[in-house]
């Protein structure tokens, strides 16, 4: 961490047994190698299906996050990429903490609810993406911008409808526009940054040493103001910016004694156990980490056999209130 603090992630780590993540590893990959199934989404439609808007509308929202070259690449392809290369100057800030606002500010105007900046913990980085290419940062990509994007309450609580999957695919396509957007603007000030969406890195780890939220029970990040209702994205960059606060409880203060999610899980991929745990479930689980166990299996099963991607876990989560309560107490 050449002497900035670690972050707060870091703290629900074993360092003799946690190692860089193979993103090989993650359920969606394994089952694309290994049984072929390589989606949970309808292709063909029939004009006689009853739900055919909302399945088209599921489908096109993920347009964006599906296409668009320059969402989550350091250097975008093609005629849309604005800086080829560095930019003969470097705006320079007067301080850190300039820099942070006016990121912060520019993030919000891209789309952004939420906005944390942290110093980068390369234990987060995956060690290879799903290609097999290992996952490398340069050197002097020491900070990352992390970003929340809020998903609708009313559509999510429809799960596991297609109207809360469009949701969820629109969510991912604006996180493609906001990603893209605020690390083109950075390459235009002089600075290296790489937009990312669930590429690179782990998201939660990284949004935890952001002080936006904490891991819950579902595996998802908990944040005070929309609970798992958020998608997460970053930019890696070279500009230097000033270490997000995190003022969350800790997991077990949310999260014991709640066990909402767990019951509201289908598949039964959430534990009901009163404490987080390093126990593992399935290879697609890592080693090293304390956290509820959650079989990814079952989860992927289910979207499996409903056609779609669930969120019963984020619709049902009741962390805005759980957090809030102890954040006045
Ligand atoms: S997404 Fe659905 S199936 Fe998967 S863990 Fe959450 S509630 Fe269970
Ligand atoms: S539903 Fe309850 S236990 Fe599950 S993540 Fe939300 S607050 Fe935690």
């Amino acid at each position: 961490m050449d002497g900035r603090t670690p972050g707060r992630g870091s703290r629900y780590i074993d360092p003799g047994v946690h190692r860089r993540f193979d993103r090989r590893m993650t359920v969606f990959h394994r089952r694309a190698v290994y049984t072929g199934f390589d989606s949970y989404s309808q292709e063909r439609f029939d004009p006689a299906d009853p739900e055919l808007l909302e399945l088209a509308e599921a489908r096109a929202a993920w347009l964006l996050h599906d296409n668009y070259p320059g969402g989550f690449r350091d250097s975008i392809v093609g005629d849309c990429r604005l800086v080829h290369g560095r930019p003969p100057f470097r705006f320079r800030f007067h301080s850190p903490e300039e820099a942070a606002s006016n990121a912060r500010d520019v993030a919000e105007r891209f789309g952004a609810s939420l906005t944390g900046f942290t110093a980068v913990d390369s234990r987060w980085l995956y060690s290879r993406e799903r290609s097999g290419t290992p996952v490398e940062l340069p050197e002097e990509a020491k900070w990352a911008v992390v970003m929340a994007v809020e998903m609708d309450r009313d559509l999510m609580s429809t799960s596991p409808s297609l109207r809360a999957a469009a949701e969820s695919g629109r969510g991912y396509s604006r996180m493609a526009s906001l990603a893209g957007a605020m690390g083109e603007y950075l390459r235009l000030l002089g600075y290296y940054a790489r937009s990312c969406g669930n590429d690179t890195s782990l998201s939660i780890p990284l949004a935890v040493d952001a002080g936006l939220g904490i891991m819950g029970r579902n595996g998802l990040l908990l944040t005070s103001e929309f609970g798992p209702r958020v998608r997460l994205c970053k930019v890696f960059t070279d500009l230097q910016l000033v270490q997000s606060v995190s003022e969350y409880p800790e997991p077990e203060e949310i999260c014991s004694g709640c066990t909402v999610c767990a019951e509201a899980c289908e598949a039964g991929a959430l534990s009901r156990d009163d404490r987080p745990c390093w126990d593992t479930l399935t290879g697609s689980n890592n080693p090293g980490v304390l956290r509820w166990p959650f079989d990814p299996e079952k989860c992927f099963d289910y979207w499996l056999k409903i056609g779609r991607d669930c969120s019963n876990c984020i619709a049902a989560c009741p962390a805005v209130a759980r957090i809030g309560s102890l954040q006045k107490s």
